[in-house]
């Protein structure tokens, strides 16, 4: 069994990455970026177990793709390697950033074989160009630029941020307290990624696939006298409308549904439950696009969507362009992507007997295509 723990931080806000996904959610072929990042480890070491630091919301995503032990991030790199620190059982832990996403294994075998106790080891670059400090030029010979991962003694690591002190890495909070900083050679393939330049610099990160993804949703709510009727954001105009926690738009449940089921992301009660006072009465709209706006974020492009909608009472003939015009708009899609069916139960049922209408939705995804940029 390893004596080293893998942590990979990644609970940035990503602000100079200037694209609506993050870019920890850049797909390389079908894979996310940080994913990719966390299995290369992998056929380097055997970890003894490997931690991913991430915000609550993309946490609820990445569980989702393997059994990795994920942590919440803090305000800072450095708050949110501590909360992962806390987990960390092994004597030694090997601290990467998931923004340094093309793996060196030569790399990271030459850090992982320098393991020394009270020490951390840092991979190293030599400075090949002219240097100045201020107005002078100073000897570059002295000068080394510091990569990640970077593999510390977990006891010594986490007594040097137990400090209000700010450091910017591991080897200078080590080096605070009197550790012995050990350079290896680091490695020019592992080019960091901070804005969208960078991705010409980063030959591991392959197309994404062209896979489309699809996914099914189905709800169903009862009449209500003497409330709204809402399908598809549409105001229906009859003199009541569904039973719900929320407005009850059956429609846009089951599109949420179906987005959600796409791109694996659970369903509508996990992400707004019904017992949540948030969203008494909530515009489905803007839960739809909430889930449009996590979508984005995890690099999923919308295809198409079609939905069929079961009811006795009420006739929608007459709202099924304005429904498509106006799914259209939230979605962001052209109106022939998106499909809108009305259809009757033939008297049939409690739907024949006018109690209530059942949607069904099915949708398609993309992966976000960022070669195109
Ligand atoms: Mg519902």
């Amino acid at each position: 069994m390893s004596d080293i723990t893998l942590i990979l931080l990644g609970a940035g806000s990503a602000s100079r990455f200037k694209l609506p996904l993050k870019k920890q959610w850049l797909w390389s072929n079908d894979r996310p970026l940080w994913l990719q990042v966390a299995d290369n480890f992998q056929t380097v070491h055997n970890f003894e177990s490997t931690i991913i630091v991430s915000s609550k919301e993309d946490i609820h995503a990445m569980s989702n793709f393997a059994d990795y032990h994920f942590v919440e991030g803090g305000s800072s790199r450095q708050n949110s390697l501590k909360n992962a620190l806390e987990q960390v059982k092994t004597p030694f832990v090997l601290v990467s950033d998931i923004a340094r996403c093309c793996i060196d294994e030569a790399m990271v075998s030459r850090v992982l074989l320098a393991k020394k106790n009270k020490s951390c080891v840092v991979p190293t670059l030599k400075v090949v160009d002219t240097l100045y400090f201020e107005n002078s030029p100073i000897n570059r010979e002295n000068a080394k630029i510091i990569q990640t991962p970077q593999l510390s003694c977990t006891n010594t690591l986490k007594k040097a941020l137990a400090t209000q002190e700010k450091f910017t890495d591991d080897s200078s909070a080590i080096a605070s307290q009197g550790g012995e900083i050990i350079f290896v050679e680091g490695s020019t393939t592992a080019h960091k990624l901070t804005t969208i330049e960078d991705l010409a610099k980063l030959p591991c990160l392959e197309a994404p696939s062209r896979r489309g993804l699809t996914g099914f949703g189905i709800d169903i709510h009862p009449f209500e006298e003497g409330k709204k009727m809402m399908l598809c954001g549409v105001e229906i105009d009859v003199p009541f409308g569904f039973k719900a926690h929320s407005d009850g738009d059956v429609a846009i449940h089951a599109l949420i549904d179906a987005l959600l089921g796409a791109s694996g992301l659970g369903d509508i009660g996990e992400l707004y439950p019904d017992t949540s006072e948030t969203y008494k009465g909530a515009d489905s709209s803007l839960l739809l696009k909430d889930t449009l706006r996590r979508l984005e974020n995890l690099g999923y492009v919308v295809g198409n969507v079609d939905l069929s909608i079961i009811a006795q009472t009420p006739r929608l003939l007459n709202y099924k362009q304005a429904m498509r015009f106006n799914l259209a708009k939230l979605l962001n899609l052209r109106p022939n992507l998106v499909n809108i069916k009305a259809t009757t139960a033939e008297k049939l049922g409690w739907i024949g007997r006018e109690e209530g209408v059942a949607v069904e939705a099915i949708a398609t995804l993309y992966y976000y295509d960022w070669t195109q940029l």
